[in-house]
């Protein structure tokens, strides 16, 4: 038989069959309950049983909606969410639900939620990129005159100082981010936050922000720094927290890392979504084990090989 092949496509298939060895059932209970007693800070830990990154997001879309059933009644929860594919496809899981909610007249749900991006649009257009997903909580008729949100109108990375600029002075931008605002300080924004995270290998932060010729040197500092192992909410991290470097570009984002920490010491839920890196499956778990350790995230939703390799990380054998 004569198939033809792309190169690309028999990387795919080699993948596929190494997966299909790789993966052999684990305990999910049992994984799940060491864990817990390991990260005795979090409060909310799913593994599920899965290779496919977008399983991750029915339990995302069922994770942020039992925790603004929590929250409720209150006039307002405010929601905030990070981007990636997988959160794309529980913002629009997560809208289908509310609406059938809201058709239903179930109790216990607020009258106006709201939905933030916690990231500016990686593409010009404001209903593409890293905001995509807020449209879906448009399309149902149920939720049109309900839901409030809000994006970030810029580009993801500037310069240091135009991101100061930026900050403080550009109109609907200074709204979201001055402390003066009736919405208070950052860390008080949002009810709930979900954040994705990436990996080791950088390939969503890093070619996704600082692909650019112009940045190479920053891109060289983050690689470069001792003991990176990835990002939280586009912040270069490593094992110790955040990692301070003296970058001329910097992302838009609408919460530094620093203020996730502030929302935890809150009691608010900061959820973090850490499947495996959609182009080279590299494992996240040393972002997971850092920010649940120090106290960036409260509940984590992984998949179960994530959560296993996260075990051994902190018990080997
Ligand atoms: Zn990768």
């Amino acid at each position: 038989m004569d198939v033809k092949m792309t190169k690309n496509q028999v990387t795919d298939a080699l993948r596929n069959v190494v997966e299909q060895i790789e993966y052999k059932p684990i305990d999910l209970s049992d994984t799940a309950a060491k864990l817990r007693t390991k990260f005795t800070n979090l409060h909310g830990l799913r593994l599920v049983a899965t290779l496919v990154p977008d399983d991750l997001a029915i339990h995302v879309a069922d994770e942020v909606f039992d925790r603004i059933i929590k929250l409720a009644p209150r006039e307002k929860v405010r929601i905030g969410f990070g981007g990636g594919k997988v959160l794309e496809v529980a913002m629009r899981l997560l809208a289908r639900r509310l609406a059938e909610a809201y058709r239903n007249e179930e109790p216990n749900l607020p009258r106006n939620p709201v939905f933030g991006g916690l990231l500016a649009g990686t593409n010009p257009k404001p209903y593409e990129g890293a905001n995509a997903g807020l449209r879906f909580f448009l399309e149902h008729d149920e939720l049109k005159d309900r839901v409030h949100y809000e994006i970030i109108p810029a580009p993801p990375i500037v310069r240091r100082k135009h991101h100061r600029e930026l900050r403080e002075n550009v109109h609907g931008i200074a709204k979201l981010f001055t402390h003066e605002q009736p919405q208070g300080a950052p860390e008080e924004v949002f009810d709930i936050v979900v954040t994705s995270c990436g990996a080791f290998c950088g390939h969503s932060f890093l070619e996704g922000l600082y692909g650019d010729p112009e940045q190479k040197d920053d891109l060289a500092r983050i690689t470069g720094a001792k003991d990176f192992i990835g990002d939280l909410m586009w912040h270069p991290m490593s094992s110790k927290g955040h990692l301070e470097l003296d970058l001329d570009f910097l992302p838009v984002t609408r919460l530094h890392v620093n203020h996730l920490r502030k929302m935890v010491s809150s009691g608010k839920h900061v959820i973090l979504v850490a499947g495996r890196c959609r182009k080279c499956r590299e494992f996240k778990h040393p972002i997971i084990k850092t920010a649940s350790r120090m106290g960036f995230v409260n509940v984590v939703i992984t998949d179960v090989l994530t959560g296993s390799n996260l075990l051994e990380s902190i018990s080997p054998r």
